[in-house]
C-alpha cells in the first residue's frame, strides 16, 4: 500500500518522522519532491483563488499524489506544537479545505489531529489511530513511532547543534550523507516558514544562491527551543501562530547576534501572519541599524529580478564590513 507524502508546507521540519513511521507500519512512502511550475500551476487550478501561495503549492503536490496513484494522501490538521500557540488557520482547516477543492481526495484522505505542547509530535495520542488504520499489533505501532523519533531527533541535532539546514539535515538522516558546511565571512539570516525558504520554485533556492556569492544563511531551525522561548519570553504579546512566533523569535536572535550582518525576510504573496511580522521586522532592523531586505513572491516572480536584488545586497552587506574594518 501507498501513501503519499506531499514535500510541500512543513514537511521539510518533519519528513524524517513521517517518512520512518509510515515505512515502519510496513507502507511505501511516495514522495513529490521540489516544486515546479507545473505543480503549482495543478494546485492554482484547484485551490480557491484568494489563498497563500504556500497552500496553492500544497494543492499541487496533493494533486500530483492522486495522479500517481497512491492509496492515501497523509494531510494532517495542524492545531497546536507550542503551549497556548496555535498554527495559522489554513494550517486548521488544511483536510477540510483540501477535501472540499481537490476532486478525488476524500475517500484517500489520511487524517488525524496534531496537538503537542513542544516541536516533538511523535506521541502515542496524535499517532496511535492512524498506526492502528495499518496494523493490529500494538508493539508495532509504538515501534514505528518511537523509530519515527529517533530520526526526527537526529534531524533536529543536525539542525541546531551542528548548524546544518533543513534540507542539508533530511539528506544526511535519509542517506547518511557527508555534511558540508560553507565557510564564509558574511553571514545572513534568513527569515521565512521552511516551506517559503526549502522550495526551490518559491525562494529560487536563495540559500545555494547567497552560497554562491559568498555569503553563509543562518535559518531560524538552527535554534534551540530553549531559545526560541528566551527570544520570545521579552514580548509582553507574541504573535498567535506557532511558527511565525518561531520566526520572531529567530528575527531577534539574528539582530542582537553581532555575527549577523543582515536579514533576508523570505515572504509568500497572501500570507496574513507574515503582513505583521514583516512590518514588526522593518522597524526593529532600523533600531538594530542591520540591513533588512524583504523578498515577497507570488506564482509570477522572476528569477532574474530575485538575483540583483540579493546580489545588490550581499554586495551592501560587503561594503560595510570592509568600511567598519578599515575604521576600526
Ligand atoms: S502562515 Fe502564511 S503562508 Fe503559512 S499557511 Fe498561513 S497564511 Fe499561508
Amino acid at each position: 500500500m501507498k501513501v503519499g507524502l506531499p514535500s510541500a508546507l512543513v514537511n521539510p521540519y518533519y519528513i524524517t518522522f513521517w517518512r520512518t513511521f509510515f515505512q515502519e507500519l510496513g507502507l511505501e512512502v511516495v514522495e513529490t519532491g521540489q516544486t515546479t511550475k507545473e505543480l503549482l500551476n495543478k494546485g492554482v487550478r484547484c485551490a480557491v483563488p484568494d489563498i497563500c501561495v504556500p497552500i496553492k503549492i500544497y494543492t499541487g503536490h496533493v494533486v500530483e499524489l492522486l495522479e500517481q496513484g497512491v492509496d492515501w494522501v497523509y494531510i494532517p490538521r495542524f492545531v497546536s506544537i507550542r503551549k497556548g500557540d496555535s498554527f495559522c488557520p489554513k494550517f486548521l482547516g488544511l483536510p477540510d479545505m483540501l477535501r472540499a477543492t481537490v476532486p478525488g481526495l476524500e475517500e484517500r484522505l489520511l487524517t488525524h489531529h496534531i496537538h503537542s505542547e513542544t516541536d516533538n509530535i511523535a506521541s502515542r495520542e496524535n499517532y496511535w489511530q492512524i498506526g492502528k488504520r495499518f496494523s493490529d499489533r500494538p508493539e508495532r505501532i509504538r515501534a514505528a513511532i518511537r523509530r519515527g523519533a529517533e530520526k526526527w531527533r537526529e534531524f533536529r541535532n543536525l539542525c541546531c547543534l551542528d548548524g546544518y539546514h533543513c534540507d542539508t539535515a533530511n539528506e544526511a538522516v535519509l542517506k547518511a550523507a557527508n555534511l558540508k558546511r560553507p565557510k564564509h565571512s558574511i553571514r545572513i539570516g534568513v527569515l521565512g516558514y521552511v516551506y517559503n525558504v526549502y522550495d526551490h520554485f518559491i525562494s529560487m533556492n536563495i540559500i545555494n544562491r547567497l552560497d554562491k556569492l559568498g555569503a553563509a544563511a543562518v535559518t531560524f531551525e538552527m535554534l534551540k527551543s530553549s531559545q526560541v522561548e528566551k527570544q520570545l519570553q521579552q514580548f509582553s504579546k507574541t504573535l498567535f501562530w506557532t511558527f511565525s512566533n518561531k520566526l520572531l523569535a529567530g528575527a531577534y536572535s539574528f539582530l542582537e547576534d553581532p555575527k549577523i550582518d543582515g536579514l533576508i525576510h523570505v515572504t509568500a504573496f497572501g500570507c496574513g501572519p507574515d503582513s505583521f511580522l514583516g512590518k514588526w521586522l522593518e522597524l526593529d532592523a532600523d533600531h538594530f541599524e542591520k540591513p533588512l531586505l524583504t523578498i515577497r513572491v507570488d506564482e509570477h516572480t522572476g528569477e532574474n529580478h530575485l538575483q540583483t536584488r540579493v546580489e545588490a545586497f550581499v554586495d551592501l552587506i560587503a561594503r560595510q564590513k570592509r568600511a567598519r574594518e578599515c575604521a576600526g
